[in-house]
């Protein structure tokens, strides 16, 4: 597991936003009180952590992590991120995103 300061942070802002969102963290209906989701489909299209890093980031995910992952090594990002590399590879297919190598 990843222990740096930054990631702890986040966690402990992920708890955060889970506690207070008062609309669901994926399609933004309407939640009960301390239920970020309003479903599990949601929950699992963008997972807390997705959602916090969007939010963080003011980016949606998959321009931050085509962003990110054009520009630094793979381990590089999830470290950075706060995430596995397990996960990092989950949200990579969940968007789409491939690796496109060309020899010139
Ligand atoms: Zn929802």
């Amino acid at each position: 597991m990843n222990t740096n300061a930054a990631t702890y942070y986040g966690d402990k802002s992920v708890k955060k936003l889970l506690l207070y969102s008062t609309r669901c963290l994926n399609c933004g209906g309407d939640v009960e009180t301390d239920q970020a989701y309003c479903c599990k489909a949601c929950y699992e299209t963008k997972p807390p952590k997705m959602a916090w890093i969007e939010k963080e980031y003011k980016t949606p995910i998959r321009e931050l992590l085509l962003n990110f992952l054009n520009n630094h090594s793979e381990s590089f990002v999830a470290d950075y991120l706060g995430i596995t590399p397990w996960t990092l590879y989950h949200w990579k297919k969940k968007q789409g995103i491939k690796k496109v190598v060309r020899y010139e």
